[in-house]
């Protein structure tokens, strides 16, 4: 029997396979295609520490407040972020210069320091900036642009190598790494679960859903029903040819969903979770409306940005929950099943969602200072 099987080979799975292979447990982790393949090597490679504005402004203020320690798992998944290139010994383009959020009038810039007023109760550094300060810190903006709020713990990293970094690393301490493996059913077999597979059957003593936008579908083998808890929608995100080093921070604008950075090759990658089509086949596939809607807000923000060509956009699934909550930890009512899903920013969340799941997979306290009773669904 394995002691602990992961389903799924995202930044989740993988963070959490190496995690538990470095404590010494034995883990198998199963992947139905290629490791990194859906939305953890497809996404913008941000690392937000922040509450979403736009979010902010369509829940408002009191789910702000109750999103809150999201942010804790936030800034300590970037600390880890920040060490793991030594623990894995390769480059996985870790920056943290900075987010910037950015108003456009006086009314997107109240709102900001409402969120700014929530964020800092929670421990996040974040400094309000004037049309002078802006100016000031990122010349390359519009001159349109009033002020904004600065936050020095973002940053980004390179989502084309992280999670099969961390999977290379799982395997040289011990674990094993099973591609093209997909778990077609699920049973209780004394304490612990019993798999069906396209390539055999195998026993767990404990069992961990890192399945992403189709967590859903790995519970639902156990009868549970989270369908209404967990979603999955379509979005896109751009990429341009690389240029000079132009775009000092990760960018955010008030105005509308925008997410902007440079990468380490220059390259400019344009989101901000703008959706994109399912195709006939319930493939994703990439929304010119958005595209162009996207475009115009990133060159509203930074005019320069007008003389790059756009080289690819392209769509993937990302996973979500209604109040953009993580599930971390193990379903009550399921003894040995643990969730491991953090939505809309689990490219972010990922080496502390590893973490925290290899922590309590083993009956340990959590060992980041992570209030996990606010990851269980309500
Ligand atoms: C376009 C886009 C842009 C994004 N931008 C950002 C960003 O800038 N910053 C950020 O923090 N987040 C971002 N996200 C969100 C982030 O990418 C996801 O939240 C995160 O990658 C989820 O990771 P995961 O490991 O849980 O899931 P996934 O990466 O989806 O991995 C789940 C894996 O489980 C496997 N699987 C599923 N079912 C089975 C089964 N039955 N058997 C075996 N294997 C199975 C799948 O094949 C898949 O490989 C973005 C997402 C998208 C789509």
């Amino acid at each position: 029997m394995t002691d602990v099987v992961v389903v799924g080979g995202g930044i989740a799975g993988c963070a959490t396979a190496y995690f538990l292979a470095a404590d010494g447990v034995g883990v198998t982790l199963l992947e139905r295609g290629e490791l990194n393949a859906l939305a953890s090597g497809s996404n913008a490679g941000s690392l937000h520490a922040q509450i979403p504005h736009d979010t902010f402004e369509q829940l408002g203020p009191d789910w702000a407040r109750g999103f809150a320690p999201t942010l804790r798992l936030f800034l300590e998944s970037i600390a880890l972020w920040r060490e793991a290139e030594g623990w894995l010994q390769t480059s996985l383009e870790v920056a943290v210069p900075g987010g910037l959020l950015v108003a456009a009038d006086d009314r997107q810039l109240r709102s900001i320091e409402a969120k700014a007023e929530i964020e800092r109760a929670a421990g996040l550094e974040v400094e309000l900036l004037d049309r002078a300060g802006l100016r000031a810190l990122a010349p390359y903006l519009s001159d349109r642009m009033v002020g904004g709020a600065y936050c020095p713990q973002e940053g980004k990293a390179n989502p084309l190598l992280a999670a099969s970094a961390f999977a290379r690393a799982a395997e040289a301490l011990g674990a094993k790494i099973v591609r093209g493996c997909r778990v077609k059913a699920i049973s209780r077999e004394g304490d612990g679960f019993r798999l069906r597979m396209n390539t055999g059957t195998l026993q767990a003593r404990r069992l961990v859903n890192a399945a992403g936008a189709d967590a859903d579908a790995v519970a639902a083998m156990l009868g549970l029903s989270l369908d209404l808890t967990l979603q999955r929608y379509p979005i896109q995100v751009s990429v341009t040819e690389p240029a000079e080093p132009l775009l000092g921070h990760l960018l955010y604008y008030a105005r509308a969903p925008l997410t902007m950075k440079q990468s380490a090759a220059g390259t400019v990658l344009i989101g901000g979770g703008w959706p994109a089509r399912l195709d006939r086949a319930g493939r994703p596939s990439v929304d010119p409306e958005s595209l162009a809607a996207n475009l115009g807000f990133a060159m509203e923000l930074v005019p320069r940005l007008g003389s790059l060509n756009v080289v690819r956009t392209w769509a993937a699934i990302v996973n979500g929950t209604e109040d953009w909550r993580p599930w971390l930890g193990e379903v009550p009512g399921v003894p040995g099943f643990f969730m491991c899903y953090v939505p809309w920013m689990g490219f972010t969340a990922g080496p502390a969602a590893g973490r925290l799941i290899a922590d309590v997979v083993q009956d340990h306290a959590p060992s980041l200072p992570v209030d996990m009773s606010a990851f269980v669904p309500a």
